[in-house]
């Protein structure tokens, strides 16, 4: 009977529910809205990595299950980015695993490296698997919160020492970030090293925009600081760099010691994944700089277009540095349209009013309060879809 009676959800996971994303995208679907609400490209990535994907499944290459850590040619082609990207150096054999998308990196580092008890610190607003991971490893979530000044989002490094305890085990770290847009700098980062060395912390680095840069701002893999490479689990993806979310191709880059304990969660967790894809993304990982020199181009001029669009409708705009979201405030709308500076109430509102789908950034939140009058809308769709979109954002007043 205890079965049945009791709520089937465990308590750990009780509080998450089911993601804003599905809400929003059947709410696009229901109305016929443009959807800027979920974070993916409306176009495919270049033809010749999707022709090398094809290859390889007629060829037989990673048709059936791959090498645990991934397969070698994806390892090492991993290996070779980070090292003529940022001069970090790492052994194909035993630095590098291959994981269902940054997700899986991400939940199994947090599976592997959290006891019960040990406190994560993140950086508020975040992913929205972040809280759910450190809930699965029985950690306890402890957010710092970026504040909104002069146009940006800034991380408080005073509020970042003081959120450490005794029982802080990591740090999770995202930058470039989403949703706020921000792009730590040095000096940030240095700050974060020195605090993890002096606090002998594990840091986990989310680094699936580290192409999505913009005017001149600069990914640094925290790996790259002093005390760190032996510290830190970098982690990164194939799915926002090269437009192929669907393919689910992401790896972790980290110490010998750090790996192994990262792989032990990870091969229980899918054990292995995307064989034919794992052979895609390493021809893709060898794309000219000119690759990601158009990406950047064409991204930072959706970001205007559709920034320029916000403010234009009456929104205050957080023009991003990085990723490919934007974050907005709507209380200068005013209280009528803000919905009292009220996000949900506003995402929910707005197919119906105008036909346009964005995400309440309360979401990424504990303290929900803080994230209330923002909204995130992607930009990583057609130049049409999102001019039609500023269109309709102009029927707002
Ligand atoms: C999209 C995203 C991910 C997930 O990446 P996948 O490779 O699709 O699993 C992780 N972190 C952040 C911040 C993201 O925006």
């Amino acid at each position: 009977m205890a079965a049945m009676t009791r709520p089937l959800l465990n308590r750990r996971l009780a509080e998450f529910g089911t993601t804003i994303f599905a809400e929003m995208s059947a709410l696009a679907l229901s109305t016929g809205s443009i959807n800027l609400g979920q974070g993916f490209p409306d176009t495919d990535g270049p033809e010749e990595i999707r022709e090398a994907a094809v290859r390889a499944l007629r060829d037989g290459r990673g048709n059936q299950y791959p090498p645990g850590p991934g397969v070698p040619e994806l390892r090492t082609a991993i290996a070779d980015h980070q090292q003529s990207r940022y001069a970090l150096s790492y052994d194909p054999d035993t630095e590098v695993l291959v994981t269902a998308g940054a997700t899986e990196a991400i939940a199994a580092s947090l599976l592997a490296l959290v006891e019960p008890g040990d406190e994560v610190i993140a950086l508020e607003p975040y992913y929205d698997s972040y809280a759910a991971c450190i809930a699965m490893a029985g950690g306890t979530r402890v957010p710092v919160t970026l504040r909104p000044r002069d146009g940006a989002y800034h991380l408080d490094l005073d509020e970042l020492r003081d959120a450490i305890t005794d029982r802080t085990r990591l740090i999770l770290l995202n930058t470039p970030h989403n949703p706020t847009g921000t792009v730590l700098t040095r000096d940030e980062l240095a700050a974060i090293a020195a605090l993890a060395v002096e606090r002998d912390l594990l840091v986990i680095t989310d680094e699936v925009y580290e192409h999505l840069t913009f005017d001149g701002a600069a990914h640094i893999p925290l790996a790259t600081f002093p005390g760190m490479r032996e510290r830190t689990v970098t982690i990164s993806s194939a799915g926002k760099t090269y437009s192929f979310t669907g393919w689910k191709v992401g790896w972790a880059t980290a110490s010998p010691a750090l790996i192994t304990a990262v792989r032990s969660a990870k091969q229980f967790l899918t054990y292995v994944s995307a064989g034919p894809f794992q052979y895609a993304v390493a021809e893709a990982l060898r794309l000219p700089a000119a690759y990601y020199d158009d990406l950047r181009a064409d991204l930072s001029a959706k970001r205007d277009l559709l920034s320029d669009g916000l403010q234009a409708a009456g929104f205050e705009v957080y023009r991003p540095s990085g990723t490919y979201f934007v974050t907005t405030d709507i209380r200068p709308l005013g209280p009528a349209l803000s919905q009292n500076g009220d996000g949900f109430a506003f995402c929910r509102a707005l197919p119906d009013r105008i036909g346009v789908v964005a995400i309440p950034n309360a979401v990424f939140y504990d303290h929900r309060e803080q994230g209330a009058p923002f909204v995130r809308f992607a930009f990583c769709k057609r130049t049409e879809v999102l001019q039609d979109a500023v269109d309709r954002l102009k029927g707002l007043s």
